[in-house]
């Protein structure tokens, strides 16, 4: 990320390399411990390597139940309890919810120590471990408690991958596909004609980082450009709602995304042959999971999460559009349009 940003710091690519690359990083900083934080499955899996790299090792039960301020204070505790202090650095090995959570305990610890993060998911690879934002879940609502606090290093391992399901894997696929659509139609022609058995993940998962930490870099506290990374998201966050969480995120953006491009054709600013392109695109990628559940949803369910998201009437819902695969459409210098409620209902009925 170019040090224009509200931080400078470097993501390292490679397969099998992340011992060396975190050791070499901690002994040149200095620091006084190095703490790892992962989860029960990661932990599982990885137990051999994790455990011949660090013996300060705190483990949480997997899955967003984790992401709770109750954890952070458990997790700052066990730091505390094994002689924590300010120059010790928390290497958060797993995917969003260690990275979310580690991030955040490394926000408050002591105003603020530096971390690393190793991040395990393919979601956690192209997105969350990229662009600071770091936090806990409420019940009122996903990341309402939170800090910007960039990490130090982020250190991507393709091994990790070995391990990792393959809807896990499809599920990070989804944001791919959304940094490809919104910034770099190669990009996106390459990832929808890769072959699922032969993907060359390194090439794809370095081009997302690349469009992600791009637009982070430009607006880091999301006063515009950042906004394009909510593509999808409107309409997705909206469905993942009403099907109580029983699709995995990137599933629900998948939707979300093939929704916004519907209406992006509705409202004039992508022709009508594209639409038809990408629905057939994401069909081919398998990222459009459970068609019998989505096609139980009723629009006016969605009104309410809409509303809540948008904090507006149904008529100024805003979403990103896009111009063509590969550019997001502008508002007269803004990223969002206003939407009205029956173009999101014929997009839901399509
Ligand atoms: P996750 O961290 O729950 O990981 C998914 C599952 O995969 C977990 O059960 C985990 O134990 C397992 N796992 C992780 N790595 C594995 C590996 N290599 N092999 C086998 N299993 C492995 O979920 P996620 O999808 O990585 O992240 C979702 C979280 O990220 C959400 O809380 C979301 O809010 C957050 N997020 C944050 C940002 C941000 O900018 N900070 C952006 C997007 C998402
Ligand atoms: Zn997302």
């Amino acid at each position: 990320i170019p040090a224009s940003s509200l931080s400078c710091y470097q993501i390292v690519f490679g397969e099998n390399h992340w011992q060396k690359t975190v050791k070499d990083f901690v002994s040149r900083k200095s620091y006084s411990h190095a703490f790892v934080l992962t989860d029960e499955q990661v932990y599982r899996l990885w137990k051999k390597e994790i455990n011949f790299f660090s013996r300060d090792v705190i483990v949480i039960p997997a899955g967003e139940s984790s992401k709770t301020i109750e954890q952070a204070v458990k997790v700052t505790e066990k730091l505390l309890e094994l002689g924590g202090d300010r120059k010790s650095v928390l290497i958060a090995m797993g995917g969003g919810v260690v990275g979310d959570l580690g991030g955040f305990v490394a926000s408050m610890y002591m105003r603020g120590i530096d971390f690393i993060q190793i991040p395990t998911t393919v979601l956690a690879m192209v997105d969350s471990s990229i662009g600071g934002k770091t936090g806990v879940d409420t019940s009122r609502g996903k990341n309402l408690i939170g800090a910007f606090h960039f990490p130090s290093l982020v250190v991507t391992d393709t091994a990790f991958l070995r391990t990792l399901p393959e809807e896990q894997k499809r599920n990070g696929l989804v944001e791919m596909v959304k940094h490809a659509l919104i910034a770099d139609v190669s990009y996106y022609d390459l990832l929808v004609h890769s072959d699922w058995e032969n993907m060359d993940w390194s090439t794809l998962l370095w081009k997302s980082c690349f469009i992600k930490a791009s637009v982070v870099a430009k607006d880091p506290r999301e006063q515009n450009l950042r906004q394009i990374l909510n593509f999808g998201h409107t309409l997705g966050h909206a469905i993942e709602h009403v099907l109580a969480y029983e699709l995995l995120h990137g599933f629900a953006v998948a939707w979300g995304m093939l929704g916004e491009v519907y209406i992006s054709m509705q409202m004039g600013l992508l022709k009508p042959s594209i639409v038809e392109n990408i629905a057939n695109d994401f069909r081919r990628l398998n990222i459009l999971q459970k068609p019998n559940l989505i096609r139980t949803i009723d629009w006016k369910d969605l009104e309410k999460p809409l509303l809540a998201d948008k904090k507006n009437t149904l008529g100024q819902v805003k979403m990103v559009l896009l111009q063509r695969p590969g550019e997001v459409a502008k508002n007269k210098g803004a990223y969002s349009f206003p939407v009205q409620g029956n173009l999101i209902q014929k997009a839901v009925e399509y």
